[in-house]
């Protein structure tokens, strides 16, 4: 783990050095044993039968959460004192990220280990832990999580569903809709959010077998058709108030606090969808023949498999920097003392702004790297016959749950400037291989605080109104942070590997930068001419010089590489 432990958004202001971020190559033997037991698991339980999942067999899907709760899969999270393993984020999302491997069974997964049990683990008293966290935990109860109603979306706080205190205060009685619950057809515990007495925004746990719960019809999606998505309807249910998850009123906390961590699962269950994607591109390109040669051999679909490549490197880099820096702060954190779960939720809520990031990110480099990967396809890409096909299909809904991409764009920089981000402060010149690379990045976040703070003076806090500035904002500290941890990344790994793969790191360094580059200069610019402001678009120009080296040979060694493992090399 690195030695020093880094505050939310520092990032912007301080240089961080390669010893200080967590990288998949320091996974440790443990991290690789599970990854290997979910690797197996869905390789010889779940993919062979995906097509069973996908036609609705649902009765067969909670046969297998049973089996995958046997080997601890659903146990990572939990407290050892119910029978949890308590491991930290690194392995959670490790685990994450191999389930993608199972398409939508890794949805179900998720939901049920994220945002179907978490809100019981960090918020639940011990008497509501006993009663349910041990069977969530061998699945014979599954989790779902109902937040948003058919009137409120983004806009989770304008809820409807109501709670009433009975007359003997021995119980609420719930009414309202919620809408596209995922697990809802085969939850047994669902974490409902309803205004008490119509104002105060409150989490409930409530019982399928509750009179009056009743579910709409499956939807009818697009894609992720093997996992569950209905309404969930409450009718004067009756719900006792032992079953009140945290404090009335304080239920926003408990949404907010447990889609920092959703979000960042998300990344990570992204993280395996682009590898997915990259060894069936990769291997398909070898297969396929056009013109008497392999369809492989053409620089077109080499460029795809390198940029593609790249682009996995950057989100696997982002989310297990992010697992890091969120499991060293969290180790701080005595587990002895009674506010354990009120400090973690603190710890996690500082990382809340790069939990945005990753989910942000890496939903956009997983869409990304599925379409290209299914354009190498060509027609057969389209044909159902094909695990692109669908993931193509499942991948959308990515970037829309979870909060969309545009609220948590609208978020990033909200949370950085409250912290008050000024001026960089900089130890020292950077030196040795990446220099230039760290040079840019100096010069990157330079301009996003010249820009934040153009942006502070003209609006002032008027500035959340500006929605189109904002988002350029977001997209400039969404290039920093995932090029910042490609860089430190190779730089770390390039101090212990020799030869081939030393190169390798070179490369897919020098791929990133420049792409980074180019996305932020877009944001960049476009910001200074929202801001009307030709001194920070002369700046964006002097702070962002880079000259890429060798780019086409760099992408050549990875295309190489990729394509004669026919999966992703690192
Ligand atoms: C398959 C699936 C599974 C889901 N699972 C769950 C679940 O398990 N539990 C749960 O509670 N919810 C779940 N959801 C709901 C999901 O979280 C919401 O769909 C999402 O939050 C967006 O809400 P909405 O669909 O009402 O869109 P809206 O909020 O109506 O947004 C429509 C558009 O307007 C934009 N927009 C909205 N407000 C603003 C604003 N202030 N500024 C700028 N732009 C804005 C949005 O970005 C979007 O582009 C699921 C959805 C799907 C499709």
């Amino acid at each position: 783990m690195a030695n020093n432990i880094f505050t939310g958004g520092n990032f912007l202001t301080r240089e961080i050095l390669c010893q200080d971020v967590f990288t998949p190559e320091d996974f440790s033997d443990e991290h690789k044993q599970i990854a290997d037991t979910t690797e197996q698991f869905v390789s010889n339980e779940i993919q062979p039968i995906n097509g069973e999942i996908e036609a609705r067999n649902f009765d067969l899907l909670l046969g297998k959460l049973k089996e995958c709760a046997e080997l601890g899969l659903m146990m990572i999270d939990a407290p050892e004192e119910y029978g949890g393993l308590e491991l930290d984020k690194v392995t959670s999302m490790l685990v994450t990220e191999k389930m993608a491997f199972s398409l939508n069974f890794g949805l179900t997964y998720m939901c049920h280990t994220g945002i179907g049990m978490l809100p019981l683990i960090y918020y639940g008293t011990a008497g509501q832990k006993e009663r349910y966290l041990d069977k969530l935990l061998r699945a014979e109860m599954i989790g779902a999580y109902c937040l948003t109603e058919p009137g409120s979306g983004s806009d989770a706080l304008g809820a409807k569903s109501t709670a009433i205190l009975s007359a003997d205060g021995s119980h609420y009685i719930l009414n309202g809709t919620k809408q596209f619950s995922t697990n809802a057809g085969f939850a047994d515990l669902y974490t409902i959010f309803a205004k008490v007495d119509k104002v105060h925004f409150t989490a409930f746990l409530v019982e399928r077998t509750f009179a009056g719960l009743t579910l709409g019809p499956e939807e009818k999606k697009m894609g992720m058709h093997g996992s569950s998505t209905r309404q969930v309807i409450l009718d004067q249910v009756e719900v006792p108030v032992e079953n009140v998850l945290g404090e009335v009123g304080k239920g926003h906390k408990i949404a907010f606090n447990v889609l920092n961590v959703g979000r960042f699962k998300l990344g990570a269950l992204c993280v395996g969808q682009e590898k997915y994607a990259l060894s069936e591109g990769a291997r398909y390109a070898n297969e396929r023949n056009q013109f008497g040669v392999a369809i492989a051999r053409f620089g077109a679909i080499r460029e795809k498999l390198a940029d593609v490549t790249a682009l996995t490197f950057a989100s696997e880099a982002v989310v297990y920097r992010l697992a890091g820096l969120i499991d060293d702060r969290l180790a701080t954190i005595d587990k002895g003392i009674d506010n354990y779960y009120a400090l973690y939720q603190k710890g996690i809520e500082e990382y809340a702004g790069e939990c945005a990031i990753a989910k942000v990110f890496c939903t956009e480099s997983a869409a990304k790297a599925i379409d290209e990967m299914l354009q190498v396809h060509g027609g057969y890409g389209y044909i159902a016959e094909y695990p692109i096909e669908q993931l193509y299909r499942d991948e959308r809904v990515q970037r829309i749950y979870e909060g969309t991409n545009e609220i948590n764009r609208l978020l990033i920089p909200s949370i950085f400037m409250r912290k008050g981000l000024h001026s960089l402060a900089l130890d020292s010149a950077p030196n040795g291989v990446f220099s230039a690379e760290k040079q840019l990045l100096q010069g990157m976040k330079r301009i996003f605080l010249a820009l934040s703070e153009h942006t502070l003076k003209m609006f002032g806090a008027g500035v959340v109104k500006e929605q189109e500035i904002v988002l350029t904002l977001a997209d400039t500290v969404i290039q920093i942070f995932a090029l910042e941890s490609v860089v430190l990344r190779a730089e770390k790994a390039c101090g212990t590997v020799t030869g081939q793969k030393e190169e390798w790191y070179q490369a897919v360094a020098a791929l990133w930068t420049f792409k980074a580059r180019q996305n932020f200069v877009h944001a960049a610019e476009k910001c200074a001419a929202f801001l009307t402001s030709d001194a920070l678009l002369e700046s964006i120009k002097s702070e962002t010089q880079y000259r890429a080296k060798g780019l086409l040979a760099a992408k050549r060694c990875i295309a190489d590489a990729t394509s004669q493992a026919e999966k992703y090399i690192f």
